[in-house]
């Protein structure tokens, strides 16, 4: 098996893309992911750019990493000066780091048009700079930057640049597809043809503007680079960068190439979750190998196939990269995957109980009002067990209040009353938060913590409000989702209403009913 070297570039220029902003504390959280899935290098950023990034660096170098090497990136030495007096050199030197990712320009118009100098200063940049750092027994990457292109325009120039930094000593030549346009068989060919030429390893970065990133950087390592430069999730400036999350499963799963260690694929869902919670963004549940619906089936004869052999409708074994297999609530799910669930629940039914109809039709009229049983299966299971009689109410709503103040003190701008009944006794409780519903949550846990302590343990970790159809304005109903957490399993819940509060306290009951009721049960939530 040939060995890949997986270059993560999640913390630079993954960090180009809209609205991402890593503060030092995030950027170590990510390295040490990064390292727990078995990378080899991880790109951390430029030191000479800010000083955020050296005290970035001052850290990174001091954790014991099992898998990766931490990288600085920097550019050629400016033109015109000798490398000693570079300041950016200087920076990257005092990063501290052992590898260093030098780019450099390898298409003739950016030399003579972007930089303003001559073809010769150029080749002598990246044969000065790399010399430099390898004086300083550092391992070197040279990017040659907007390679395919240049490559294109004027091929002997392409070469020479890479030339001029394999003879300095360069340890990887980089090819990169900076604007992210060349198609897959141009990135085969262009790099078939540099290997034929040069000793030097090989790395290929991609850019996805033509969304072929990951086809692409997949060409070039069927025609030999041996390191493959990427982010988690693809994210990068524009449309972003080559996605390692699609990448190392494909040439690992499909290819046989070895990547990361085989045990180490599996830490992949959780690394690409991770990564989307500490740079804020929405994980993409779409996305192949490590979305929440990579592996998700709705439709009754599939989801059949599926439990007879998955192989019918999957790709790969979930589990190999850590994600898993699920099978959608929905009336679409057909009779026999409802059955199923239901018999969890009640196993004495069967396909023809008129408790099963009832189900059934329930389920229905709850779609049809707007809920959406597919991720909010701890709803659905309560939905069941109350139309089935097995459920006692742990709790009754008297009544509440919520009361919004504007302008915010401290963050705090809301208020909210509440008046529970637990058997015969009756509480009311009032509480602040940052917000109505969060005002409303706090209430209500005080009121119920004498009488279930186990309320302590739930944590709300996301929440989302969709518009149905929006086109009726304010009458419009809206969609709430609840994830919740006791830290030891996540469950969601949903509530649908044409009022905002409303919906999410029913979001908000169903989360704390499933939790107690595994608490009665005695097994994990
Ligand atoms: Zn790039």
């Amino acid at each position: 098996m040939t060995k890949i070297h997986a270059f993560d570039s999640t913390l630079r220029d993954g960090a180009q893309a809209q609205g991402i902003s890593y503060s030092v504390e995030d950027k170590i959280k990510i390295v040490e992911a990064l390292d727990e899935l078995g990378v080899s290098y991880i790109e951390a950023g430029n030191p000479g750019s800010n000083p955020k990034d050296m005290e970035f660096f001052k850290r990174a170098t001091a954790l014991q990493l099992k898998n990766a090497k931490i990288i600085a990136f920097g550019s050629t030495r400016k033109v015109g000066i000798t490398v000693e007096y570079d300041k950016n050199l200087q920076s990257l030197l005092k990063a501290g780091t052992d590898a260093i990712c030098i780019f450099g320009k390898s298409w003739d118009y950016q030399v003579t048009d972007i930089l303003r100098t001559s073809l010769e200063e150029n080749l002598r940049m990246i044969g000065d700079t790399i010399r430099f750092l390898k004086q300083q027994n550092k391992e070197v990457v040279f990017d040659a930057e907007h390679f395919f292109d240049g490559y294109k325009a004027n091929p002997d120039y392409a070469l020479q640049t890479l030339a001029a930094a394999a003879q300095a000593g360069a340890d990887c030549l980089c090819l990169c597809d900076t604007n992210g346009g060349t198609f897959p068989n141009e990135i085969f060919a262009i790099t078939l043809m540099v290997k034929s030429r040069v000793k030097t390893a090989i790395g290929i970065h991609c850019h996805n503007d033509g969304e072929m990133a990951v086809a692409n950087s997949v060409m070039a390592i069927q025609a030999g680079a041996t390191q493959v430069q990427g982010t988690i999730n693809g994210i990068g400036e524009r449309c972003g960068n080559a996605n390692l999350c699609s990448i190392l499963p494909n040439l690992q799963l499909k290819l046989g190439f070895d990547c990361i260690p085989q045990e180490l694929l599996a830490h992949l869902t959780s690394v690409a979750r991770f990564v989307s919670e500490i740079a804020n963004l929405t994980h993409n549940e779409k996305a192949p190998y490590v979305g929440n619906d990579a592996f998700a089936h709705k439709g009754g004869m599939h989801i059949d196939a599926v439990n007879k052999n998955p192989i019918s409708y999957e790709h790969i074994d979930p589990e190999r990269v850590g994600n898993s297999r699920r099978i959608l609530m929905s009336e679409v799910a057909g009779r026999s995957t409802l059955l199923a669930k239901i018999r969890e629940i009640d196993p004495t039914l069967t396909k023809d109980s008129p408790l099963t109809q009832k189900i059934v039709d329930r389920l229905k009229e709850l779609e049809h009002e707007g809920y959406q049983f597919e991720t909010a299966e701890s709803s659905f299971e309560l939905v069941v067990r109350k139309l089935l009689g097995k459920y006692q109410p742990f709790f009754e709503l008297k009544d509440y209040k919520v009361i919004v103040n504007e302008p915010s003190v401290n963050g705090v701008n809301s208020s909210a009353m509440i008046k529970i009944r637990v058997g015969e006794q009756e509480e009311i409780s009032a509480a602040e938060g940052d917000g109505p519903v969060n005002a409303l949550d706090n209430a209500v846990r005080k009121a119920l913590e004498r009488f279930y302590p186990a309320i302590r343990e739930i944590k709300l970790t996301d929440y989302k409000v969709r518009v149905l159809d929006s086109d009726k304005a304010s009458a419009a109903k809206v969609r709430v989702l609840i994830e919740s957490t006791d830290h030891k399993e996540y469950w969601t819940t949903i509530g649908v209403s044409t009022d905002i509060i409303d919906a999410s306290w029913r979001a908000l009951v169903d989360s704390i009913e499933y939790k107690l009721l595994r608490q009665q049960e005695k097994r994990p939530a």
